[in-house]
């Protein structure tokens, strides 16, 4: 009897996300026995010699994807993007002080509240509305005594991606920014940013791990009721290791990095992002059927919204469901936007492999042909 190949799936999932498959392999691998200790790295103290040694390991293969100056602090921590929504304003200001908040999308919306709670003013220095750009900086009303300034270089939700970085730093207002589905997936110049935070599961490998790189100048800030877990000072100076850390996760980022690493790195791979967010978007555009609602110079390279277009859609209100569950079918999962806006929304991080934007765009093609 012939047996059909399976077929592969495809997941573009906008985290946790697809990891690429030879981490996958050489974790499974190593399960049970990590380099000939007789225990899975699951198993091992977070204060022994061989945790700690992964941890290094993580941090310094880290520094060198990112060209991470010393003068910059790498933390791996948890609570996830959310908790430092938090542990921003907890870490760098006063009881009493301003923080200005540039607003592109869900996860800014959501960074600001946050800080609501522990600052005089959570200032919003522009906004969009929609979410389907970024505001000129022209346009931006910064308050002039800001502890820092905040924005979300991708809004992995909508698909909005800074073109240009603020200048704020120079002018002596801390750069921070949620780079959770940016991060590792083109060059980010770290000397422009005070503090850059991200969640792992997009990235870097499995939920339960974030990174914070925080600028040395900015430790020793923090208000006095800040919870140690959230303290960087305090973590920074216990190595992140004050209490346990999401050992298996740091253990699957040094594979990740690995993996990195030996395509060429960041430049490499961002070139590869590039040419498969353009093919899609190319697509989207030529198509009938199908757009994305973002001003093309924002338009991010991970996360690409699209939608059944709105005069179709009127009349045809279940096709987008029927493209949802017939690529489903064909492999292609994940592909649902995010509950608060709809559509599609194809994540195609670093792991996402080429061949599956290009079975992605054909599959897109068939359905048009079929239906549009
Ligand atoms: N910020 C951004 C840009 C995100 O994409 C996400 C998760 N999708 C979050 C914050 C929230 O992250 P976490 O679930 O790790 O708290």
């Amino acid at each position: 009897m012939h047996v059909m190949p399976a077929m592969p799936t495809y997941n573009f999932s906008p985290g946790p996300a697809v990891l690429p498959a030879p981490v996958l392999e050489r974790a499974q691998a190593e399960l049970l026995d990590w380099r000939n200790t007789g225990m899975s790295v699951m198993e091992l103290s977070h204060r022994g010699k061989e945790f700690t040694g992964i941890a290094a390991e993580a941090e310094s293969k880290l520094r060198t994807l990112m060209a991470l100056p010393d003068h910059y602090r790498v933390l791996f921590l948890q609570g996830g993007a959310t908790g430092q929504f938090a542990a921003v304003p907890m870490n760098l200001t006063g009881d009493d002080a301003a923080a200005d908040y540039v607003i592109t999308g869900n996860w800014g919306t959501r960074a600001h509240a946050e800080a609501g709670k522990f600052l005089a003013t959570a200032h919003v220095a522009a906004t969009s509305e929609p979410h389907t750009y970024v505001p000129h900086e022209s346009e931006w009303r910064l308050s002039g005594d800001a502890a820092y300034l905040h924005i979300t270089p991708n809004e992995t939700i909508q698909g909005v991606a800074f073109d240009k970085l603020p200048d704020s730093d120079e002018a002596g207002v801390p750069l921070v920014a949620d780079v959770s589905s940016i991060i590792l997936g083109e060059p980010i110049d770290i000397t422009r940013f005070g503090v850059l935070y991200a969640g792992a599961q997009k990235n870097i490998g499995p939920a339960g791990l974030t990174v914070v790189i925080v600028r040395e100048d900015l430790l020793d800030r923090a208000r006095r009721d800040t919870p140690t877990v959230w303290d960087w000072t305090a973590m920074a100076k216990a190595g992140s290791l004050l209490n346990t850390p999401p050992t298996f996760a740091v253990y699957v980022a040094t594979l990740v990095f690995e993996w990195l690493a030996a395509l060429g790195g960041v430049d490499a791979i961002a070139q590869v992002n590039r040419r498969k967010a353009s093919k899609l978007y190319a697509a989207i555009d030529e198509s009938g059927l199908f757009a994305n609602p973002v001003a093309v110079a924002n338009r991010s390279i991970m996360n690409v919204p699209f939608g059944v277009t709105g005069a179709v859609l009127a009349e045809r209100p279940d096709l987008e469901r029927r493209f949802l569950a017939e690529a489903a079918a064909a492999g292609l999962v994940n592909l649902e936007g995010h509950r608060s806006v709809g559509g599609m929304r194809a994540s195609i991080y670093n792991a996402m492999p080429e061949a599956g934007v290009d079975a992605l765009i054909a599959f897109m093609k068939e359905f048009e042909r079929e239906h549009g």
